[in-house]
């Protein structure tokens, strides 16, 4: 069925239950089936393969990104894991230097090891990315927006440079959201998602997901899931599936809550840098313009002239912020990446990734924006 987005958020893959009518889809907690006879089941056998509560995101998720088929995982770093066990020795994976620090490890720490050779470019030098493009390159690996720096990739015109090559591209659409950004609409070939983040939207669940229209790719994804298990429980569905329904009314106050923060920050005094890609002096604010429908709640901002211990104090002063990992919950966030998301980082690294010490990630929360805008004017005293 063709609905709008909102429609499908609250509705896809989702119908009254069949045995009770309940409207909200039930929590099958059950890891068995009976058969009619030995061998003779019916689409539920043992829940590792599948589970009714876990179909019904995956059919909302795969609508919801445009996609054919979903599947649901323990966690975002799962769902990329599955991905990576397509590969054999001897493959390649081109990816950008600004990686999620979770997928950094899962390649150079487990995959490299297992023979897989990885690379690292600037995304946004299409010549960069041709450059490490061999015959056994398998994947391209992107994320936009980035972490924590806000950058933006051009999708279409790195989907269409992978089908040139012959290679599949996979994006990281975790900081955009579903509501935000389509990849596959673009020209990608998966979709992943760490559901922890904005789909859940409520920091109470880790799930990651993967959407997918190739039904080869989609059955291979599917295989390496099933045989190493990396699946939800259903009551962790139930929390993404009850989150992900009011998903288009909390992006749309994620994104016009950090609108009015990145104005009130950009040209600030106490203020060196704003980034969100919704500024024009983002500097990839035109392709942002292009791929995506709105600019999302992350806001990153380097503080004039603070050091750590200075940078450290102003966080201790945020009343609504929290100090805290993860994002695209409902509440506010604030991250010192040096120090949290990137301190496995070599000094060297960091200066490379552009983390430096007075450099904080806001995770803009739907709070009232007038106590937000209060508690980030008394933090930059
Ligand atoms: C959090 C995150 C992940 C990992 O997801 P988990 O649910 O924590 O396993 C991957 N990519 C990005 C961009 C993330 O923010």
């Amino acid at each position: 069925m063709k609905y709008k987005f909102a429609t499908h958020a609250i509705h896809a893959g989702q119908s009254p239950d069949p045995y009770s009518g309940a409207v909200i889809t039930p929590i099958y907690q059950t890891s068995t089936y009976e058969q009619e006879s030995p061998g003779n089941y019916g689409q539920y056998n043992y829940s590792r393969m599948t589970n009714p509560t876990r179909t019904a995101f995956e059919d909302c998720i795969a609508v919801l990104e445009k996609g054919k088929y979903g599947l649901a995982f323990s966690s975002g770093m799962a769902a990329i894991d599955t991905v990576m066990r397509t590969l054999k020795p001897g493959d390649e994976v081109v990816s950008s230097t600004d990686l999620y620090g979770g997928t950094r490890k899962l390649f150079e720490e487990v995959y490299k090891r297992n023979g897989i050779r990885f690379h690292y470019v600037d995304f946004s030098k299409l010549e960069e990315i041709t450059a490490v493009i061999n015959e056994n390159t398998r994947w391209i690996w992107l994320e936009s927006p980035t972490n924590p720096l806000l950058k933006i990739s051009d999708i279409a015109g790195i989907a269409k440079l992978a089908r040139q090559k012959g290679t599949k591209l996979g994006v990281d659409n975790t900081f955009a959201s579903p509501y935000l950004q389509n990849p596959l609409e673009l020209g990608a070939d998966l979709v992943m998602h760490s559901v922890t983040k904005f789909i859940g939207g409520h920091s109470d669940v880790i799930m990651g997901a993967l959407v997918v229209q190739d039904e080869d790719l989609y059955e291979d994804l599917k295989f390496y899931r099933n045989a190493s298990g990396g699946i939800p429980g259903p009551q962790d569905v139930f929390l993404a599936l009850r989150g992900i329904k009011t998903l288009p009314l909390r992006m749309q106050a994620h994104c016009r809550n950090a609108q009015e923060i990145a104005g009130f920050l950009d040209g600030h005094p106490a203020v060196e840098k704003v980034f969100w890609p919704g500024l024009e002096s983002h500097e990839n604010h035109t392709v942002a313009k292009q791929q995506m429908r709105d600019f999302g709640g992350m806001v990153s901002l380097l503080l004039k002239d603070a050091d750590k211990e200075t940078v450290f104090r102003k966080i201790e002063k945020l009343k609504i912020f929290t100090l805290a990992e993860s994002l695209g919950g409902v509440e506010s966030l604030i991250n010192h990446s040096s120090s949290m998301t990137h301190v496995s980082l070599s000094d060297a690294e960091k200066e490379k990734a552009g983390i430096s010490e007075n450099l904080v990630r806001l995770s803009v929360g739907i709070e009232d924006i007038e106590d937000l805008l209060q508690d980030i004017s008394q933090f930059l005293e």
